[in-house]
């Protein structure tokens, strides 16, 4: 028999309802099966024993036996120091406490072995440590201990209410004693011998108290693999459930829009990975379960035309298509790309964002209304209540990370029945990070350029530099290329970025004199005809330069522009460098990025820099963010949540998560109601998953 883990904290044995309040409070624990899963961050290994003279200057932890000899109070800037004289047959050192004096020197024998454990300093020329744990040698031996010694999350509060490591471990003793030793079993075992994973007991032992490195080991890959099996398993349930209750409009056909573009219209031989994306999606929108995937593909891949052939199919069986973007720039350039497209092919489409005139909307509205409209693109615009359409088939959204989830079940409800949904993303998410926050969409990815395209070439040069800089840039307008140098603008710093942002266009206007330079400038508090004119003025190749803050980053393609100039470069996100990049290179010509900085950088941001120069790689550069700034940050605070793992590392453990969504994924394909004997385990710990939110919230 095994105890109730849903027992709350406040009955454990050495559990108060003071100290049950602080573990609720500082660590989330409110239940038995919460402290379980309170896993040690690192251990200690307390197997080895050092001689003084065999001490080195790491940060590691050493164990010391030896003998205190002497006292001495030092008094220092503020306050004393308590020093103790520590000795083995090697050498001395000190033992140093800044609090609890009097208790120390009462408590401690002098000349009596000890075993001293902790940190180690090289301070005037002796080693020390300070705050040692101690305890007699004795006492020490008579204690059973496992070689391991768990380190716990802890916080500044609990260690001062006396919480620390040792009564934490005391307290999971006292669980484990409770409960005999005795966990249910959350893995089938035949899933557990095919994959060699050892039990829950064996592993929750082990987590907490290792034995040893190998079963420490162990532990760690089967509590791991547990974790992301569960987490996917739930994904794909709910995938799998979006498809057998939700009917999309099956798209049968490939008519005349779609075969007479691809004959006669289409511009450029498609790439492989675009081919294949695009049976992808056919398969999909021919099947009679409605499309969500994701379309991941890196600036400059060519996600526009797999999105407009898409919307082409929609077409060919009598449906609508909309596009959407983040801006109102985008949404233009989108819609001036496409209506030329669709102009040979007759086909009716119309661009809806913020600043279209009531008269033009009104005309949408009811075009919408009445199926003349086929293909609308715009902005958020698209969201409003009073767009209605007749029959929507198929809605895309352009650069996903821009539009939160709420929107996109927004668009759900433009109709009876949902539409097939297309994100496409330019931000490419590391494929352990997709599979954990989208494992609910099925995924494609164009992992190929169009041909032909030259790699941008990245460099990093200091303000100082400016006038090379400005050198080369004459040299490539001389040479009829364009140029965009870009500000930062933060809200947080708002106006100080504006001034930047026309001081520098000033020192541009200087160095770039009118009538043999024209610069454009764009940013955010522009009227949106007054960006749009500079923008036109940009594309048309009337002006050489385009100053502008981040509202060119997503989307804009003017093929001529070869030069991109990132000012205060070190203030980006390692994705909005990427993006800017991505500007350029669209082109035959070879393509130049430069990161502008002061001397002064941090270390992320020096490692930024240094990514952007070495790879042009979009994954690549996602996986440096991942790694930077952690997957909370990356998918923004609203999702955050999600990826609230116990023990599983997205990063570290990809090989797991791929491992677990393997087999995840096998199971439910034999038995996707999870009704076998065999799997019954599984049902029932999904069903307690499921029933218990404490360690499921992070499922939305
Ligand atoms: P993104 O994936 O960033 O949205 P776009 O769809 O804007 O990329 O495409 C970038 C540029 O590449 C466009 O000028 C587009 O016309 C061109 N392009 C797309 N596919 C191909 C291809 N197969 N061959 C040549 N050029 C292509
Ligand atoms: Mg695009």
């Amino acid at each position: 028999m095994s105890i109730n883990l849903q027992t709350p904290i406040d009955y454990l044995k050495g559990v108060g309802p003071n100290r049950a309040d602080l573990l609720r409070k500082e660590l989330g624990i409110h239940t038995y099966q919460d402290l379980i899963n309170l896993f040690p961050n690192r251990y200690i290994d307390r197997t080895k024993y050092y001689k003084i003279n065999q001490l080195q200057r790491t940060s590691a932890d050493f164990q010391i036996i030896g003998k205190i000899t002497a006292f001495k109070e030092v008094t220092q800037k503020r306050g004393k120091r308590l020093v103790a004289n520590f000795q083995d047959d090697t050498g001395t050192m000190e033992l140093v406490w800044f609090r609890g004096h009097k208790w120390i020197r009462d408590a401690i024998k002098l000349n009596k072995p000890y075993v001293a454990f902790g940190k180690v300093n090289w301070f005037n020329g002796k080693y020390n440590m300070v705050h040692p744990e101690l305890e007699l040698l004795e006492t020490h031996e008579k204690n059973v201990r496992s070689a391991m010694q768990p380190v716990y999350p802890s916080t500044e509060k609990l260690i001062n209410k006396g919480i620390t490591n040792k009564a934490l471990c005391h307290i999971m003793q006292q669980l484990f004693m409770a409960a005999g030793g005795k966990f249910s079993e959350t893995l089938p075992d035949n899933l557990r011998s095919e994959l060699k994973l050892i039990n829950k007991q064996q592993a929750l032992l082990n987590i907490h108290f290792p034995k040893s490195q190998e079963l420490l080991a162990s532990a760690q890959f089967r509590l791991k693999f547990e974790e992301l099996f569960y987490i996917q398993l739930q994904l794909i349930i709910k995938n799998l459930s979006r498809k057998s209750k939700i009917k999309g409009f099956p798209f049968e056909r490939v008519g005349a829009y779609f075969n007479s573009f691809f004959k006669d219209e289409l511009p450029f031989e498609l790439t492989n990975a675009q081919k294949r994306v695009l049976k992808e999606i056919r398969a999909d929108l021919g099947s009679h379960a409605q499309m969500n995937r994701l379309l991941q593909g890196d600036v400059g891949s060519g996600k526009t035309i797999v999105a407009f052939m898409s919307m082409l199919i929609a077409l060919d069986n009598g449906f609508q298509a909309c596009l959407m973007a983040p801006t109102e720039i985008l949404s233009v350039q989108h819609f001036n790309g496409l209506e030329e497209w669709c102009k040979h092919l007759n086909i009716n489409i119309k661009i809806l964002t913020g600043s279209t005139k009531t008269s033009i909307r009104k005309e949408i509205h009811e075009s919408l209304e009445n199926g003349e409209l086929q293909i609308l693109i715009g902005t958020h615009a698209l969201l409003e209540d009073k767009v209605k359409f007749k029959n929507l088939g198929l809605a895309i959204i352009d650069e996903q990370h821009r539009f939160g989830v709420a929107q996109r079940s927004k668009l759900w409800h433009k109709n009876t029945s949902p539409p097939h949904i297309l994100v496409m993303t330019a931000t490419p998410i590391p494929r352990t990070l997709a599979m954990s926050v989208y494992g609910d969409l099925d995924i494609s990815v164009i992992n190929e350029l169009p041909p032909g395209r030259k790699a941008i070439k990245t460099v990093h040069r200091y303000d100082k530099n400016r006038l090379n800089v400005f050198r080369f840039i004459k040299d490539e307008i001389s040479k009829g290329r364009q140029v965009y140098v870009v500000y930062p603008l933060i809200q947080e710093s708002e106006k100080m970025d504006y001034k930047d942002l026309m001081d520098g266009y000033e020192s541009l206007s200087r160095d770039f004199p009118m009538p043999d330079y024209q610069i454009s400038i764009v940013h955010g508090k522009m009227k949106p005809e007054d960006k749009d004119y500079e923008m036109q003025r940009f594309i048309k190749g009337e002006t050489q330069i385009m100053v502008a803050t981040t509202v060119i980053e997503v989307g804009v393609n003017v093929p001529n522009a070869s030069v991109m100039i990132i000012e205060s470069a070190e203030r980006f996100g390692l994705s909005q460098l990427h993006q800017l990049r991505g500007r350029v290179g669209r082109g035959v010509e070879q393509s130049y990025c430069i990161l502008m900085t002061g001397y002064k950088l941090s270390n992320d941001s020096k490692t930024r820099l240094e990514t952007m120069v070495k790879t042009n790689d979009g994954f690549k550069i996602a996986e440096a963010d991942l790694k930077l700034r952690g997957p909370g940050d990356i998918m923004g605070t609203q999702q955050s949540g999600v990826l609230n793992l116990k023990i599983a590392d997205l990063m570290k453990d990809s090989h797991i998560l791929q491992y677990a969504r393997y087999h995840a994924k096998n199971i439910l394909k034999t038995d996707p109601q999870l009704t076998l004997e065999k799997n019954s385990v599984i049902m029932h710990t999904y069903k307690q998953l499921s029933k218990y939110k404490n360690i499921w919230n992070y499922i939305s």
